[in-house]
């Protein structure tokens, strides 16, 4: 059975092995060392990042975006299997969106494109800083999960309060593990209080899907600036953004599920049309790499998304030091975690320009918006196939 309660609650963060720990002490050396072999290297892919096409985005971003804070996939050229590992992270060009550079966040958006603002893991941890003066525009916010500590009452007000703030037209969010407490099955810490807290009438029985609905709608209740996505999609111009926060069950135990079975029925949910999947954690090589050399996502994730749904993005955190831009040359996905693994948010937003689907444009569509309009697709087992 899950750990709940107040285990987890007075857990120290360093017990959650999900995403934890920094980055060495002697980083800056290792960067400049990184930087001297980025100069020499001579990887086919690097191509694309550096195509003699001054214009391209992704040069200066392959070089200052990501790299500023490097991940450890990106550090060690020593052994092979870690340069095939690597590979993966070199920057291609997709040609469904292009990613800006911090100098192009004031550019006008152009009108075939809708402008995307990426963010995941940002743990409770922005909301009284000046993060949020930092946020680019955008027509869409996406968050990938982990926007609280760990789920409660007064963290989701916060970042509530956060994305009241943002101007954002459409603010779409998918929970992540520390979003415990939205998990269908009533994984709150302390449910009692949850439910006193929420001026809910106390339960005597313990948790399930059936006596957890009211407290999960209170809560949402509280995000009211955000669309949570749990197995579900919306359509934005044309595009569609599906919400995955399963996970292969690990540390903080919020949509932790075996990875057998139930995680694969609920990536059996995901529509076969997906343009973008927000899923809390990243697929088994994209984003997944922990400190210590594992590649942890989950692998049927991976084929799911390789082999049968192929968007265009796959948006995701959850392993703060995966951090960065991957291809398998059909798919671009993007750790985009704000926290590093101590749980400092050190990172920038991730800003796209995507383009729009045929018969959209951002005068017609784009600039008529309205979060409140759009529709909300729940996937059940039988209802999609
Ligand atoms: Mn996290
Ligand atoms: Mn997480």
């Amino acid at each position: 059975m899950l750990s709940k309660g107040k285990a987890y609650k007075m857990a120290d963060k360093k017990s959650c092995q999900d995403d934890t720990g920094d980055f060495p002490s002697d980083f800056k050396s290792k960067l400049k060392f990184m930087e001297s072999k980025l100069a020499t290297r001579n990887d086919p892919s690097d191509n694309l990042a550096t195509n003699n096409n001054n214009n391209n985005p992704y040069q200066e971003l392959y070089q200052s975006h990501f790299h500023r804070n490097q991940t450890p996939n990106q550090r060690d050229h020593s052994s092979g299997m870690k340069r095939a590992k690597e590979k993966r992270t070199a920057v291609m060009t997709s040609p469904h969106f292009r990613i800006l550079t911090s100098s192009c966040y004031d550019s006008p958006i152009p009108e075939n494109c809708i402008r995307l603002v990426c963010l995941s893991d940002t743990h409770s941890m922005v909301e009284e800083t000046n993060f949020v003066k930092n946020v680019p525009y955008g027509d869409v916010l996406l968050h990938a999960g982990d926007f609280t500590d760990h789920g409660e009452i007064c963290q989701y007000q916060l970042y509530n309060s956060f994305l009241e703030q943002l101007p954002h037209p459409i603010k779409l969010a998918t929970p992540g593990n520390h979003e415990l407490t939205l998990d269908p099955r009533g994984l709150s810490y302390d449910v009692h209080i949850m439910r006193r807290d929420l001026r809910l009438p106390d339960c005597s029985e313990s948790p399930n899907e059936e006596n957890y609905k009211d407290v999960l709608e209170k809560l949402l209740g509280l995000l009211s600036n955000s669309i949570i996505l749990v197995d579900a999609w919306v359509s934005v111009c044309g595009i569609k953004i599906y919400g995955y926060p399963w996970l292969p069950m690990h540390g903080v135990p919020g949509f932790g599920l075996k990875r057998q079975g139930d995680l694969r029925k609920k990536q059996q949910l995901i529509p076969g049309d997906t343009d973008i999947l927000l899923s809390h954690g990243p697929p088994r090589g994209f984003g997944d790499l922990t400190r210590s050399g594992k590649n942890v996502g989950c692998v049927h994730l991976a084929n799911t998304v390789s082999q049968r749904v192929r968007p265009k993005l796959v948006l995701s955190g959850h392993i703060h030091e995966g951090r960065g831009l991957y291809t398998d040359g059909i798919t671009t996905y993007i750790n985009a975690s704000i926290c590093n693994r101590v749980y400092n948010p050190v990172h920038d937003t991730v800003v796209i320009d995507y383009t729009l689907p045929a018969g959209y444009t951002r005068h017609e569509h784009v600039l008529k918006l309205d979060q409140k309009s759009l529709i909300v697709n729940r996937c059940e087992p039988e209802t999609c196939s």
